[in-house]
């Protein structure tokens, strides 16, 4: 019988989902039938209440209130006010999680979001298995949040070697703490696309196969103001090719419905697609805002990423790494951006050909495959527990 495993996400954004969809992916291709894993918002049950609420409000607030985001997010990071959390907004959370691991029995309960590492921890050692493994897959890169840092699990897989130093703050023992980097989908853990498997991608997607080719994407919501930054590049008169991708943003699909290139061709302008590597692999550069799953896809994929906005509190730091190690320009107004593709684009360019380098120097593709055979491990119990 497959061993169960339950992974906690809250969709938040794409980027909980994404890395847990991805390790169970993973899982599926490792060790084929062993596992049966299941992917629970826990927050999008009925019982959470405030907490629910908070998260339908996510996606406004990152659109039109960035900076009651970066209060909310500052003000809930540290231990103390996260403690205090769990005894009152949080309560109802708990109570869900505890009867999901009673009726689900996991062999581990695997954790992506930085407020339910604690409450499952909690939960499983209330239940009737506590020696069940809790495990903390962070899903942030470089900034990490208070919540993440959560002493009482098993093991921690932390993306970054400033998260490890966060953790160690924290009082996470050493050997609990798993540097492996943040997992991605199998479909961007493949060498870099040479120019023969771009341009075939370009001709399988209805792009000019010949051009330089230019992604736009905002996260799984499209956000960092999508449409302006989409027509700013499609009205420059550049000769570059370009795809916008609008995730779950409905309004900016609609209001860049009909966009064409200087020659007149149509621009694709999609909403959520479900083959993200197809488009970052046909891409030479892309345009986003500094998402941490996007940002570890492009490195994967070697897309250098022109970063146009960024979510206060957990993505600025992203930005400011990309910057400083040169795998990414942070080109926030319309100018810049025009300039850098201009620069990006021409034949041999030297910005491109150091871009490039820095992005291959950073990408972790095999941090999947290790975070799923780090949880493989501990579930089926051929894994030492710390
Ligand atoms: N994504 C996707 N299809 C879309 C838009 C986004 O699969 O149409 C995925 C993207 O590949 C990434 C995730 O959604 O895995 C977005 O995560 P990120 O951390 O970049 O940003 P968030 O959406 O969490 O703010």
């Amino acid at each position: 019988m497959a061993i169960p495993l339950l992974f906690l996400i809250a969709d938040t954004g794409g980027g909980h989902r994404a890395a847990a969809a991805a390790v169970a992916g993973q899982l599926a291709i490792d060790r084929p039938g062993e596992f049966d894993v299941a992917i629970i918002d826990p927050v999008d049950s009925p019982s959470p209440g405030v907490l629910s609420r908070t998260a339908d409000l996510y996606g406004p607030l990152i659109h039109h209130a960035r900076w009651l985001w970066a209060a909310m997010y500052h003000a809930t990071n540290s231990a103390a006010v996260l403690s205090l959390m769990r005894r009152s907004a949080l309560r109802p959370l708990r109570r869900t999680l505890r009867r999901m691991v009673e009726t689900e029995r996991p062999s581990a309960v695997v954790s992506f979001h930085p407020l339910l590492n604690h409450l499952a921890a909690e939960a499983v050692h209330a239940s009737a298995t506590p020696q069940v493994p809790v495990i903390t897959v962070i899903t942030d890169l470089v900034d990490i949040h208070a919540g993440w840092a959560c002493a009482d699990v098993d093991a921690v897989v932390i993306p970054s070697p400033g998260g490890l130093a966060r953790c160690r703050r924290a009082g996470i023992p050493a050997d609990r703490c798993h540097q492996l980097g943040l997992p991605v989908d199998s479909a961007f853990a493949r060498p870099f696309p040479d120019d023969r498997e771009r341009r075939d991608l370009r001709r399988r997607l209805g792009l000019n196969e010949e051009r330089f080719t230019v992604l736009v994407c905002g996260g799984a919501d499209g956000s960092g103001g999508l449409p302006a930054r989409a027509r700013a590049i499609a009205g420059s008169g550049l000769e570059v090719g370009l795809a916008v991708i609008c995730g779950r943003n409905d309004r900016a699909r609609r209001r860049l419905a009909g966009l064409r290139d200087p020659d007149g061709r149509s621009i694709p302008v999609l909403g959520f697609v479900d083959n993200m590597a197809d488009w970052m692999r046909a891409s030479d550069v892309v345009v986003t805002k500094a998402g941490p799953g996007t940002v570890s896809e492009a490195l994967c994929s070697g897309l250098p990423m022109l970063l146009t906005w960024y979510i206060p509190g957990q993505e600025r730091g992203n930005l400011e790494w990309l910057v400083n190690i040169g795998a990414g320009r942070y080109v926030p107004r319309p100018r810049e951006l025009f300039d850098a593709i201009v620069e990006l684009s021409a034949p041999g360019s030297p910005g491109m050909a150091a871009m490039r380098a820095a992005v291959a120097s950073a990408a972790r593709p095999q941090a999947t495959e290790r975070v799923a055979a780090l949880i493989a491990g501990m579930a089926d119990g051929t894994a030492a527990v710390a």
